[in-house]
């Protein structure tokens, strides 16, 4: 007779979304069967959350935006007004009092045939939808996190650092912990170092320090990361990165992941296992304090 458990991220509902594929805004959105977006996860994307229904660090996301575009050679129809002008018409339209934002730029439509040459232009869809919220006691308990089997990409392969829509090697990640009874993954690269989780980047404190893997890992170079480094340097918590094996983490006190949406969560348990108290630690929760009164001081 235990409660059901709550799902990760509340359900999206139809109210409240608005679709922009090439400037037109609708409630649903459709794109071509034949676009490489569809056929070969050939597309790129962000993910934004809004304070106070404003996009936040929208610079920053449409910087790496054309960063992972110009990783595989395609060409971002709008400029950055273009871009502004309409997440902002669509949030508008979509009415919430917070929003998620999805930009996807896809290869556009072409032959079916991995060859992009036979595209000849990108679609740009905007998704708003509700803001989403994790359930609070990720946050004052924490989540339990699995190693898996399943590889992130080598840096060589589809580099992990150029935000793709092709996320299966992160979804069959997702998976095997989910079959291991954990919220996400902790994925480790070819060579056995740590990388990140599904959708977050990862850190671990031991001994007052924060230790997480270096981007020459092959990670995302997660907004939300940069960000919870520099607050964790200004106020003097000392941020190492580099190549970090699962023996490191064998005297870990603290962990937690850091990503647009979740912000920073805490890790209790990896493999079952507690880390530290199995509660969130201290310096975990003076990190997240500090990313919240940064937010705040900025909108
Ligand atoms: N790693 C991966 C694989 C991700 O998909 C994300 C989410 N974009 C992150 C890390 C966190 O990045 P950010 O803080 O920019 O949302």
């Amino acid at each position: 007779n235990s409660p059901k458990p709550l799902p990760m991220l509340l359900p999206i509902t139809s109210m409240g979304t608005r679709i922009n594929i090439n400037g037109e805004i609708n409630e649903e959105g459709f794109v071509s069967a034949f676009d490489h977006g569809f056929l070969f996860g050939d597309s790129v994307y962000e993910v934004i959350s809004t304070y106070n229904n404003k996009p936040c660090f929208l610079d920053e996301h449409l910087k790496r935006l054309r960063a992972s575009a110009a990783g595989i050679d395609l060409k971002i129809p709008y400029s950055q007004d273009r871009f502004i002008v309409e997440v902002s018409k669509t949030i508008l339209a979509a009415g919430n009092s917070e929003s998620y934002i999805r930009i996807v730029v896809t290869r556009g439509i072409g032959e079916i045939d991995i060859d992009p040459s036979t595209c000849d232009r990108p679609n740009v869809v905007i998704y708003v939808t509700e803001g989403k919220n994790y359930p609070a006691e990720d946050y004052s308990h924490g989540i339990n996190l699995a190693i898996v089997t399943v590889k992130r990409n080598p840096r060589e392969a589809l580099n992990p650092g150029i935000k793709t829509g092709n996320y299966l090697n992160n979804v069959l990640a997702k998976m095997e912990a989910s079959k291991l009874g954990a919220k996400d993954a902790l994925m480790l690269n070819p060579f056995g170092y740590l990388t990140e989780s599904t959708t977050s980047n990862f850190f671990f404190i031991r001994e007052g320090r924060i230790l997480t893997p270096s981007l020459d890992c092959g990670i995302l170079a997660g907004i939300t990361r940069e960000l919870v480094i520099q607050l964790a340097r200004e106020n003097g918590v000392p941020v190492e990165e580099g190549e970090w094996s699962t023996d490191d983490l064998e005297m870990a006190d603290e962990m937690f992941i850091t990503g647009t949406l979740k912000k920073l969560m805490p890790v209790s348990h990896l493999d079952g296992r507690a880390i530290g108290n199995g509660k969130p630690g201290p310096v975990t929760c003076r990190l997240m304090k500090l990313y919240d009164s940064f937010i705040e001081n900025m909108v």
